[in-house]
């Protein structure tokens, strides 16, 4: 088991409880706030995000790893997105039985068709990751997925590691809370943006951040907000609502909503089919798509971001079709991929069918979609598979290598939970910006980093699920 802090002060009740009391305050000074569930639109009444009591240990050399592998990882998405015949031809199979990414698909081929009319691009992504534990006792770094829609917690995560230097403090751990690393996402985050609004270049046009009808996260996006508005960029809140109603395209295809020019849209929301309420939040995606406002993402790097092209990818040579003459990098990216299998139609797919129900506690079953609790584990994972194993409706999942990371101990610190040491795995991400003009890369950076961890008894779900919390490395 990794090394953190030592289980005896985690024993300590009397301390523990002293510490957690004091930990929800610093997360509440420092703002590592949720709006509470009953009231998701309102401010009135707040409570901590989820976070654990003590930061959990990281090995210093897969942290660097991710750190470093993720300038790459920008570039990969940023050309996936532009290379229309591989989109194509990697989610040929899933768009035939998979209605959601079929939509997002012909959105794609009808921009295809009618010429982009922006050559402004603004990614901002989180490739997650979880160290596979190996038999010698040291661990890999295997991507769980790259998020490139809505990737979350970059603003509350700038605030964390304080709190956790305060905790540490007050618990008489001088050296690790002076170990804990600095991390500004949020500021990171809104760089790019601001990049892309100036090029845009017009003073008064506004950041939209297309935003959920329930928002109980919004202090994460408030950070962004508030960086991009300590440069005097307007930046507004708009639903899909406002789109549908509101939103219209001029004759240079300028975008405007409630009557203001919008020289960017954020999507925070557009990733699950049930943000789509009516055919019109459809229609309000393609004018969106259609327009001259820099998008982050664009549909092609939105599709870029689905697990069927992460499965794609792992296949021998797709790696170096995007980067022909750049081994190392291929080398680099590829070292982070765990076994991905195809399900199409065909003896490939039959044999990942048979692989799979031979031994369902070694894989993951993973369907098309965003946001937590859709993939299948063990027993649901064979009878799922049993039911769409003979019919292309198989198609529209992929199979993937089930990570086991080193479990560690901690507590997690929720609303109402109880006080108690928990076995736990984290998932580590790395957060990405990115902007091209044209064939011109701008700006290529990592801009930060995402602790989460949650109890090794759940085997799905994130911070918004209900199941992870915000957490820190602490480099062992
Ligand atoms: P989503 O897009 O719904 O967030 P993910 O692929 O990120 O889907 O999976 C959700 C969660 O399930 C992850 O945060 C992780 O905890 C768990 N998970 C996903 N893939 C694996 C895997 N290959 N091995 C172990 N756990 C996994
Ligand atoms: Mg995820």
């Amino acid at each position: 088991m990794a090394e953190g802090i030592p289980k005896e002060v985690m024993m300590d009740a009397a301390l523990v409880k002293e510490l957690a009391e004091v930990a929800k305050d610093a997360a509440l000074l420092h703002g590592v706030q949720m709006r509470i569930q009953e009231t998701p639109n309102s401010s009135e009444l707040v409570t901590y995000a989820p976070f654990t009591l003590f930061p959990s240990p990281v090995p210093k050399a897969v942290f660097h790893q991710a750190l470093e592998v993720q300038t790459h990882y920008n570039t990969l998405v940023d050309r996936i997105s532009q290379d229309s015949d591989f989109l194509r031809e990697a989610l040929e199979s899933t768009i035939a039985v998979d209605d959601f990414t079929a939509r997002l698909f012909k959105i794609h081929q009808q921009i295809l068709k009618e010429g982009k009319s922006q050559s402004i691009v603004l990614g901002l992504n989180r490739s997650d990751y979880m160290l596979d534990q190996k038999a010698d006792g040291s661990s890999s770094l295997k991507q769980i997925e790259i998020n490139t829609f809505a990737a979350s917690f970059g603003g509350l995560s700038s605030r964390t590691p304080d709190v956790h230097r305060h905790i540490l403090r007050v618990a008489g751990r001088l050296e690790e809370s002076q170990s804990i690393l600095d991390n500004n996402p949020a500021a990171g985050l809104a760089r790019a943006v601001a990049k892309a609004w100036e090029l845009y270049g017009s003073d008064k046009a506004i950041v939209m951040f297309l935003v959920e009808d329930t928002q109980r996260n919004i202090f994460d996006q408030r950070y962004i907000e508030n960086e991009l508005w300590k440069r005097n960029i307007p930046t507004k809140r708009k639903r899909f609502e406002n789109v549908c109603k509101t939103g219209k395209l001029d004759q240079k295809q300028r975008l405007f909503v409630d009557g203001e020019e919008v020289a960017v849209v954020y999507f925070r929301n557009g990733y699950m089919p049930q943000n789509y309420t009516s055919e019109q939040s459809w229609e309000a995606r393609l004018l969106m798509e259609r327009s001259l406002a820099v998008k982050c993402p664009d549909i092609g790097t939105h599709l870029a971001g689905t697990k069927k092209v992460q499965q794609v990818l792992a296949r021998p040579g797709i790696l170096e079709r995007f980067f022909p003459e750049e081994p190392m990098v291929v080398e680099q990216i590829r070292a982070t991929f765990a076994g991905l299998y195809t399900l199409d139609m065909g003896p490939e797919g039959d044999k990942t069918v048979e692989m799979a129900l031979a031994s369902p506690g070694q894989f993951v079953l993973k369907p098309q979609r965003e946001g937590g609790g859709n993939n299948l584990y063990d027993s649901e994972l064979s009878q799922v598979l049993e039911e769409v194993k003979g019919s292309t409706e198989r198609m529209a999942y992929i199979l993937m290598d089930k990570i086991h990371p080193a479990p560690v101990q901690n507590i997690l610190l929720r609303r109402d939970g109880p006080l108690e040491v928990t076995s736990c795995l984290s998932e580590l991400g790395a957060f990405g910006a990115y902007v091209r003009r044209g064939k011109d890369m701008v700006m290529n950076e990592c801009v930060g980093h995402l602790l989460r961890t949650k109890s090794s008894e759940h085997a799905d779900g994130g911070v918004a699920a209900g199941v992870a919390v915000l957490d820190n490395p602490l480099l062992v």
